[in-house]
């Protein structure tokens, strides 16, 4: 309950606080130690088939943190969610199921999409914001047919993409996400992050939620886990 309430208050607080001096503190790590993930910024979710709601608000002030972060020298990551057609994540490739139905996964229920970011669509690229030519690294997720990928780190059935050891190999110490979706790709990348053990930072106004209510309650579940939210 205490938790809720930061998170409460840090959400107004965000409110109030000018852009710039959340670049200002970010500043503060190392960009040699620092790695920048950007998750997820594909048309199928700002504009497509799978529309966060207010996405589109967050992606001026995304790619003006994408470029002053280049300027600046961090490491910057792109993930790509990347499905070939019948991915089983979508509800269309289950008989009788619905977007938004669970279904029994692997590891509890697992949500079933509409068919979104299809290998190689206008739905899958970038968002034309976003500059590709700014980052390090595209790192591609969910291309296994039978299995679905929220994390940037870990396919949901547990096996590594290899982020993890390359992060570590290039020395870096700080993760900061944002991106979309909050409650979803961004925070199981950010549970990776904090279990792989970097100090983890989450960019609250730069990421939007399918469902708010979801997403505080696993805000909640990523501060009680030791990761930090900036404003
Ligand atoms: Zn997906």
């Amino acid at each position: 309950m205490k938790n809720i309430m930061k998170i409460k208050r840090m959400m107004k607080s965000l409110l109030d606080i000018p852009f710039v001096e959340k670049i200002k503190y970010i500043s503060s790590l190392r960009p040699e130690e620092t790695a920048i993930l950007i998750i997820d910024m594909q048309n199928d979710f700002i504009s497509g088939s799978l529309r966060i709601q207010d996405a589109e608000t967050i992606m001026n002030p995304v790619a003006t943190f994408q470029d002053k972060a280049w300027i600046m020298g961090y490491y910057i990551i792109l993930t790509q969610d990347w499905h070939p057609k019948n991915h089983e994540s979508f509800a269309s490739s289950h008989l009788k199921a619905k977007p938004f139905d669970k279904i029994q996964g692997i590891k509890g229920l697992d949500t079933l999409w509409p068919d979104h970011c299809i290998q190689g669509t206008i739905g899958a690229k970038f968002y034309e914001k976003i500059n590709i030519d700014k980052c390090h690294l595209i790192l591609r997720k969910g291309f296994n047919i039978n299995v679905d990928s929220y994390s940037a780190f870990k396919e949901n059935d547990g096996s590594g993409t290899g982020l993890n050891s390359l992060l570590l190999e290039r020395g870096m110490k700080n993760i900061v996400l944002l991106g979309l979706a909050t409650d979803f790709c961004v925070f199981y990348s950010a549970m990776d992050a904090l279990e792989g053990g970097f100090s983890t930072y989450l960019l609250s106004r730069l990421t939007k939620p399918v469902d708010n209510e979801l997403a505080n309650n696993r805000l909640k579940e990523f501060l009680d886990k030791g990761g930090f939210i900036l404003n």
